[in-house]
């Protein structure tokens, strides 16, 4: 039996309230004993984690990962057929970090796509020992035997606990909703249509009803598709500056007023995903007020990166929903630190090279995020003292944990061991050939920042370590 000790470290749990240097004792994959230092008896293994944080590991509820393709494009019969072959170089994370893409250019590299795998070892390589995948895939995962694909393939990966997102509508079509209950039996955590809203409100109420029967949340990518339809970059003087069609704002205020009113007259727990304007801030506020159970995010992106970004037209910058004006960035950050906003999530959308190297028009929207999210939470909302540390901790774990209803999230005795040791004072600069990640697609390449991710552990066992 394996006595893990973490030792010296300012442990940092918001949902004990805990916050002060003491030793973490693990046994068998668990959180055992938390007291002063040398309390804790003997351990087989003691990790010095004097002058670091040592805090419950990440939960981020968007994830996109790039797998399967299982089906192929012309099976209409939803068949599972046999998984693509994973050849050593395309989805096994390296225990060397992603050096051996750095050295290869881009031109005589095939572009990887994210797997599971990959996937999951970059949360791990940013502190998340659990990621919730979204289901656009391509075919979206919809049915009881994707969701178990999905499962499998992440015991086969051992790293971050992978929980599989299904479908709201089959096929992700918006017509028709999908098999929820057979999707939760499977192992699925919550229904979500992300990419897209489900436009038809008669079958989203359908699917909303049947969540909440499933006692399961939604995960709700708001925005009226009349109003964004064509849309590119954020509505406004840059779009018209660059000649491009904008995405108006109030696409997603509608579509967040909405849901809002569906989540209260079908009593399904509705989280809104990825909010990036003031207009829809102050409709969550309002409903949260009202008592709606609803609950939101907002992604690293929206808080630290304004439209300017897009002004060279470099795709990198290419997201949905867009990156908006400085004053919506100002009305998020405000949300995030009075809680209208309760969860922080990095969308982490890892796209090809070749895809994003398309004109800003064509190329798909979407940035990877799992292992630049630490710093960039730092630099936007600790560093300037609009949170302090358990706060912002507290946005990366238990209230993910509440929206989803699971374990964790904490370092509470008898909690599952999944923590995460940050060095708070490390100073790097974010390199993307550097990442776990089979995507580069990362808008802070460069930034000089502060805070790294030092180890992980999951169920008790180091699945990451940094040098
Ligand atoms: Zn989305």
């Amino acid at each position: 039996m394996t006595r893990l000790l973490m030792a010296g470290g300012r442990l940092i749990d918001p949902a004990s309230g805990r916050d002060e240097r003491a030793d973490l004792l693990i046994e068998r994959g668990r959180i055992a004993a938390i007291g002063g230092s040398g309390t804790l008896g003997r351990a087989d293994r003691t990790i010095d984690c004097r002058g670091r944080l040592v805090v419950p590991g990440f939960i981020d509820l968007h994830v996109h990962l790039r797998e399967p393709p299982f089906f192929t494009e012309s099976d209409s019969a939803r068949q599972v057929g046999r998984p693509t072959p994973h050849t050593p170089e395309n989805g096994s994370p390296s225990q060397e970090g992603g050096a051996r893409q750095a050295a290869r250019p881009a031109a005589q590299a095939p572009d990887l796509p994210e797997t599971i795998a990959s996937g999951a070892a970059a949360a791990v390589a940013g502190g998340f020992t659990t990621i919730c995948a979204m289901p656009n895939t391509r075919p979206p995962v919809d049915s009881a035997e994707a969701v178990g694909y999905y499962v499998a393939r992440a015991r086969e990966a051992n790293l971050a606990r992978v929980l599989p997102v299904g479908c709201m509508t089959q096929g992700r079509a918006g017509r028709e909703p999908a098999n929820l209950a057979a999707m939760r039996r499977a192992g699925a955590v919550a229904f979500s249509d992300d990419g897209s809203d489900v436009a038809d409100a008669a079958v989203f109420e359908q699917v909303l009803r049947e969540a909440a029967r499933l006692g399961v949340p939604a995960l709700c990518h708001c925005e009226d598709a009349a109003l964004a339809a064509g849309g590119v970059i954020n509505d406004g003087p840059l779009a018209s500056a660059l000649g491009l069609p904008g995405l108006a704002p109030e696409a997603e205020e509608v579509a967040v007023e909405r849901a809002c009113d569906l989540a209260a007259r079908t009593g399904c727990r509705v989280h809104i995903c990825h909010v990036s304007t003031e207009g829809a801030v102050d409709v969550l506020r309002r409903a949260k007020s009202a008592g709606v159970p609803v609950t939101a995010e907002a992604a690293p992106h929206h808080l630290a990166l304004t439209e300017e970004a897009l002004a060279r037209r470099d795709t990198v910058f290419k997201v949905s929903p867009p990156l908006r004006s400085g004053h919506d960035v100002d009305a998020l950050l405000r949300a995030v630190c009075d809680r209208t906003i309760d969860c922080l999530a990095t969308d982490h959308a890892p796209h090809a090279a070749a895809e994003k190297a398309k004109r800003l028009a064509e190329a798909p929207p979407g940035m990877i995020g799992l292992e630049s999210a630490l710093p960039v939470y730092l630099a936007t909302l600790v560093e300037p003292y609009l949170l302090a540390w358990p706060q912002l901790v507290a946005r990366l774990t238990i209230n993910p944990a509440r929206v989803l209803g699971i374990e964790g999230g904490t370092l509470s005795i008898g909690a599952p061991a999944d923590v995460a040791v940050i060095d708070p004072e490390a100073r790097w600069t974010i390199d993307p050939n550097a990442f776990r990640s089979a995507a580069r697609n990362c808008p802070f390449a460069g930034w000089d920042v502060r805070g790294r991710v030092m180890m992980t552990l999951v169920g008790g066992n180091i699945v990451f370590q940094y040098l």
